[in-house]
């Protein structure tokens, strides 16, 4: 199909790129066209929480006018989306609470500034779980996201509108962040490529903190193509964040084509294991093995490891989390900025009543269940315990990796879920993440890539891989895709109400 066959939301960045350079259609009308899109169909999946047209055109047009003068960045005029979780200067960055409804960005985050300097478009920000608190992105201040593959489903969280925005060609691609897996488990859920870098990798500053020794922002795309020209931009050092790794950044697209001839993949013992009490749905192994054997067939060769510790992460993952999180939170306090109750009657009450107004029930237990496990008497049993623990689980990792290169299963346990079926039930929400939440823990990359599809929903195939090797699997992802199509299926949408199709 030539590109005048195809509509321009159709088009991957790499071929929007191309179509921009050769004058087939301006940034502008690309980003109007985006615009139209999301007017005709955000409705009914919620997916940004502030759409910024104006600022879009005018950075468009910039993009156009850089083209023209030969001075265009990378990014130049491609449309994208930013989680709610990014500072953007003048622009509300609510992290989809009550407690940062009005908040105006005073400043911009590293990766924000970077995509600017590129030359990319930013459409506006997308909804996401509260303080990207869950995997379902229904504990949002302004609702939940609809999943565009069967909207009574969740897309995942936290950053799930970001996953639907990019699933229903909202945006050309997003930005996610993830502490416990929220980019791999909503690309996985809406079927689109989301990787997590290593931590270190893309900068934290400017990026609302939740966990910090945990949080990791990273694209979400339609491709693994994409996701490499995203990381070209957004990866580097930072010295305005100290966690952020002074390493020379590699061209992520030079390596995509390598052949995988020889490329060792490990298949966890533990992540394989549907029929017994994991929750696995055989479905999701069947499609999973299925692209494992894609890869032999691109010349990978097959080995069993094991992660003796798999079961231990999510239960670290619940200790160290909220104990971050209860301290990075602890400075909204309706003084500084965000929300403020009315009236208080003395400065306690301004503390107590603004949080109690301006957090939701689920920040609010993670605030609780962390100062109970960083609190005298209870530190040694629960915070430094679960620090051992995750040294433990580090160090099952960089065993694996001794023996092979990249590590292969299942991104989730199951599909997109109904709306309301977990969220009265906070642990079996946590066990949504039980494939994702050690990579966090012991700081590698991992990408899920689309692979199939499992009661009409979408399955992530995981892909985790050694520190610093993004542009390993962002290879694997490339030739994976190269030959499968499970990245190009698309949802059918309709407009609000009226069961239009699609264009
Ligand atoms: N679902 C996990 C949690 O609720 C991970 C969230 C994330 O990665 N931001 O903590």
């Amino acid at each position: 199909m030539s590109l005048h066959d195809r509509s321009l939301h159709e088009l991957t960045i790499a071929e929007q790129l191309q179509a921009l350079a050769a004058k087939k259609f301006s940034s502008e009308e690309l980003t109007l066209h985006y615009l139209a899109r999301i007017e005709k169909y955000d409705a009914q999946l919620n997916s940004y929480i502030t759409i910024t047209p104006e600022l879009a055109i005018e950075a468009a047009r910039a993009a156009d006018a850089a083209r023209a003068t030969g001075t265009a960045g990378a990014l130049a005029g491609i449309p994208l989306a930013q989680k709610d979780i990014f500072c953007t200067l003048g622009v509300r960055t609510s992290c989809a609470s009550k407690m940062l409804d009005n908040f105006i960005s005073p400043y911009n985050a590293t990766v924000v500034e970077k995509f600017n300097a590129a030359g990319a478009v930013c459409l506006g920000k997308t909804n996401m779980d509260e303080f990207a608190m869950g995997s379902s992105n229904e504990s949002s201040f302004y609702g939940p996201v609809k999943n565009p593959w069967n909207t009574d489903c969740v897309p995942g969280g936290s950053s799930g509108g970001s996953a639907a925005a990019v699933a229903a060609q909202l945006c050309a691609a997003a930005t996610g962040t993830d502490t416990g897996g929220s980019i791999r488990q909503p690309a996985a859920l809406c079927g689109i490529t989301g990787l997590k870098p290593t931590y270190g990798r893309v900068s934290r500053y400017g990026m609302i903190a939740f966990a910090s020794s945990l949080d990791q922002g990273g694209p979400m795309a339609r491709s693994a193509e994409d996701c490499a020209l995203l990381m070209n931009v957004m990866a580097g050092f930072d010295e305005r964040d100290s966690t952020s790794v002074q390493r020379a950044v590699p061209d992520y697209t030079s390596v995509l084509n390598n052949s995988l001839e020889g490329l060792r993949i490990g298949l966890p013992k533990e992540y394989f294991n549907s029929g017994t009490d994991s929750g696995l749905t055989p479905e999701i192994e069947r499609a999973v093995q299925t692209s494992i054997k894609e890869l032999e067939n691109l010349g990978a060769t097959i080995k069993e490891i094991s992660l003796p510790h798999t079961e231990l992460a999510v239960p670290c993952y619940y200790v160290i989390a909220p104990a971050e999180c209860s301290s990075n939170l602890s400075r909204f306090d309706g003084v500084r900025y965000g929300y403020r109750c009315t009236d208080p009657k003395d400065l306690f009450d301004l503390y107590s009543r603004s949080r109690d107004e301006g957090f939701g029930e689920e920040v609010k237990r993670r605030i609780l269940v962390g100062t109970y496990a960083l609190s005298a008497g209870f530190v040694d049993a629960y915070y430094r315990k679960a620090q051992q623990v995750r040294r433990l689980i580090q160090q099952d990792f960089v065993a694996a990796f001794n023996e092979v290169d990249v590590i292969a299963g299942p991104t989730t346990p199951s599909p997109a879920f109904k709306l309301g079926e977990k969220s009265s039930d906070p642990v079996t929400m946590y066990l949504e993440d039980i494939y994702t939440i050690a990579v966090n823990l012991a700081g590698l990359p991992a990408i899920s890539l689309p692979t199939g599809f499992a009661d009409n929903k979408p399955v992530g195939l995981q892909l985790i891989g050694n520190y610093f090797a993004e542009d390993k699997l962002l290879n694997v992802g490339h030739r994976f895709q190269q030959v499968t199509d499970w990245h190009r299926r698309t949802p059918a949408l309709h407009k609000s109400g009226t069961g239009v199709r699609a264009a």
